[in-house]
């Protein structure tokens, strides 16, 4: 999960990774009382919170000498689009005076499975060019864990790239802190860019990028209240509560697809796309196929707009094809909307399950196979 700069503020904040003092506001209301209780000092920098990179060149990025400047930056970016994002959020911070910009990150390398811290004197806006035209400017180096950050790391970093060692400290304590909430909030990227020195020879982190492996989330119960928060996918929330994956695909897409693992809903998605038809949305049901959880899926994936056609693909051993046709059967019965459903299922009871389909009244087929599934769907391809 990638999360807003306020957030990753925040996180970084938490480790003691100096930043500037700021305000998050997601309305206009008497904004100029909110900064004086914050105790902000003008000149400040607006910054819209939206998930894209260069969101200064994007016009994301203003700054204001006095209250009418962000008020009037606020009101411009608030609830309007940046780059085809809904800027819901504003953060309002102090601006600092930038003597450099530097760039520093701790990602996870997968090729060499550890983390990787990487070091830029030349950071700021034009980090990716710097990268492409002058890569050598780029420092890269991997951390064994068992050892960590060393000062000696953050010495070579600075000295390689010909910054003073005045800054070692400061710099230090930046790395090693940015590397402890990489470690410990289970992160795939922790950057800082620009990690700025100002001109009163302080070193500041003035943006902050962090994606968090999701699959830590439990583990941070701060982040998941953010997600649920910030999540504006209410099918993608909803199915969620259940255990399920919903995954929107193409909007106006009509056929919907369930299955359970998503190498499986990815051979679905793909054999109907190659048919010429347009999947709208896919749900990953994870394990534990009951009644109850088909129905729910059912339900959740026809609130999809634009669903004409159902296809669930269950493939189990221990998973029991009766309980999968009779959440056919319930969702058929409650839903209300009689369209195709196409049931490709195997595992246990599956005869049994066969006929619970045949006794639903409606356009519900069984499959025997993948393919089969695919065709019974192009042979409907005209209401699709
Ligand atoms: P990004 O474009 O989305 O990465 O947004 P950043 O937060 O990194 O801001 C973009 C650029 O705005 C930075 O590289 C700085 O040059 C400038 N900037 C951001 N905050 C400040 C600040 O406090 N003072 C000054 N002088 N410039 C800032
Ligand atoms: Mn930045």
């Amino acid at each position: 999960m990638k999360i807003l700069e306020y957030k990753a503020k925040e996180l970084f904040e938490t480790y003691g990774i100096p930043g500037m003092p700021g305000l998050v506001v997601d309305n206009l209301d008497d904004l100029e009382g909110k900064i004086a209780r914050a105790g902000l000092q003008y000149p400040v920098v607006v910054k819209a919170q939206v998930q894209i990179g260069g969101r200064g060149k994007a016009g994301g990025i203003q700054f204001a000498d006095d209250a009418a400047g962000a008020a009037a930056h606020c009101t411009r970016l608030l609830k309007n689009e940046l780059r085809g994002y809904m800027v819901n959020q504003v953060l309002i911070v102090e601006k600092v005076d930038i003597r450099k910009e530097w760039y520093l990150s701790v990602m996870l390398d997968r090729e060499n499975k550890c983390p990787l811290i990487i070091f830029s004197a030349a950071g700021g806006m034009e980090i990716e060019e710097v990268a492409r035209t002058r890569p050598q400017e780029v420092k890269k180096l991997p951390v064994t864990p068992s050892i960590g950050v060393q000062k000696s790391t953050s010495r070579y970093l600075l000295s390689s790239t010909g910054q003073p060692l005045d800054y070692l400290d400061a710099f230090h304590g930046v790395l090693s802190k940015l590397y402890d909430a990489f470690m410990h909030s289970n992160c795939l990227l922790c950057e800082i860019n620009p990690l700025a020195v100002s001109e009163d020879g302080r070193i500041i982190a003035l943006d902050g990028k962090v994606d968090i492996d999701d699959s830590a989330l439990y583990r941070l119960p701060g982040m998941i209240e953010y997600r649920d928060a910030q999540q504006d996918e209410p099918l993608v929330k909803e199915a969620r509560l259940h255990g399920f994956l919903y995954i929107p695909i193409e909007q106006g897409g009509s056929v919907a697809v369930a299955s359970n693992g998503s190498g499986m809903l990815m051979s679905c998605i793909d054999l109907i796309t190659r048919e010429g038809m347009h999947v709208g949305a896919a749900m990953d049901l994870g394990g534990g196929a009951t009644a109850e959880r088909i129905q729910e899926a059912i339900r959740i994936l026809l609130l999809t707009p634009g669903i004409k056609a159902v296809l669930i693909n269950i493939f189990g051993g221990i998973t029991r094809c009766d309980e999968v046709a009779g959440g056919v059967k319930l969702a058929v019965e409650n839903g209300g909307k009689s369209l195709p459903i196409i049931v490709r299922m195997e595992g246990t009871n599956k005869k049994a399950g066969q006929e619970i389909l045949a006794g639903i009244p409606g356009d519900i087929i069984f499959a025997e196979d993948l393919r089969a599934s695919v065709q019974a769907l192009l042979e409907r391809k005209d209401i699709l």
